[in-house]
């Protein structure tokens, strides 16, 4: 049998019942590695293992956790958890929200702001720190943290969306330094910074609005929405070792969207 790109690896990910995450679940299984899919929903857990079990037949552990990653002791449950499987290789720090009453400087209100950041930013801290310490602990020279930022990072959102761009931006500039602070130890952190998809976070807010929908659309060169499977292609080269001189980086999975100047023909 071919040997996987993440053979003996042991991955943790956040999010993983849903669009993004699911993908990637199903991805590093049938690569070789070991994969703890954690979620804040757990009957939404319980069918994406069942998915994943059945896209990746051939996996070894694919287990399941229930985390809300804005706790610390959630996190830390989970690294835990994995440190029994002999420690963290990869963490895929990628649940994250966008409120539907999320909105302008002065219509957001702080409760939906703090609610953003705590899971959006503060889980993606807790999941970072947590994977630098199991990988201490494990004697690691090699681990790799990928955290899902946003397009909404690199260039403005014209349609308000303030406490959801204000955390990807956070979750950018976190990335970088721990890239920096941790690369002589072997750790890599890179951040996915995805263009508007087709998933539920996504379409469920877009709905049936067809003009909200349009001015997404026409800044896509390539006309349409990405898939999550497309981003779960670039974390998987982004966890394994092909990838081992990246980091740091803004990994734009975007079809060209943040390039271009003008809206394309
Ligand atoms: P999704 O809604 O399909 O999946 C997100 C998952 O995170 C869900 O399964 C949800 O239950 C889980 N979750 C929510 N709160 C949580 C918490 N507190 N703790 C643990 N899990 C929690 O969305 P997706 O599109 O797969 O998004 C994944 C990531 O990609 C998010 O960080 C999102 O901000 C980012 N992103 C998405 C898009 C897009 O267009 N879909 C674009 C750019 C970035």
């Amino acid at each position: 049998m071919r040997r996987g790109r993440l053979a003996e690896k042991n991955a943790i990910i956040t999010g993983a019942a849903g669009g993004i995450g699911l993908e990637t679940t199903v991805l590093f299984a049938r690569e070789g590695a070991n994969v703890l899919m954690t979620d804040i929903s757990e009957a939404a857990l319980e069918k994406g293992l069942a998915k994943a079990k059945e896209l990746a037949p051939h996996h070894l552990k694919l287990e399941t956790l229930k985390v809300d990653v804005s706790k610390e002791a959630d996190v830390k449950a989970a690294v835990d958890y994995v440190d029994a499987w002999g420690g963290v290789d990869v963490m895929f720090n990628n649940a994250g929200i966008m409120h539907a009453d999320d909105a302008d400087a002065i219509d957001t209100s702080e409760k939906i702001w703090d609610l953003t950041h705590n899971i959006n930013v503060k889980g993606v801290w807790y999941g970072s720190k947590h994977a630098v310490m199991s990988l201490r602990k494990h004697g690691k020279n090699n681990g790799s943290i990928i955290n899902t930022a946003s397009v909404v990072a690199l260039v403005g959102s014209a349609t308000p969306q303030l406490a959801y761009t204000a955390s990807k931006g956070a979750v950018l500039a976190m990335t970088r330094e721990l890239a920096i602070v941790h690369a002589k130890e072997g750790f890599r952190f890179n951040a996915l910074c995805p263009a508007p998809l087709n998933t539920p976070l996504l379409q469920n807010w877009l709905g049936d609005d067809a003009a909200k929908r349009h001015r997404r659309e026409i800044h896509f060169p390539s006309g349409r929405f990405g898939e999550a499977i497309e981003c779960a292609q670039g974390v998987l080269f982004l966890a394994s070792d092909e990838a081992s001189f990246c980091n740091g980086m803004d990994f734009a999975v975007d079809g060209g969207m943040t390039k271009a100047y003008v809206t394309a023909q």
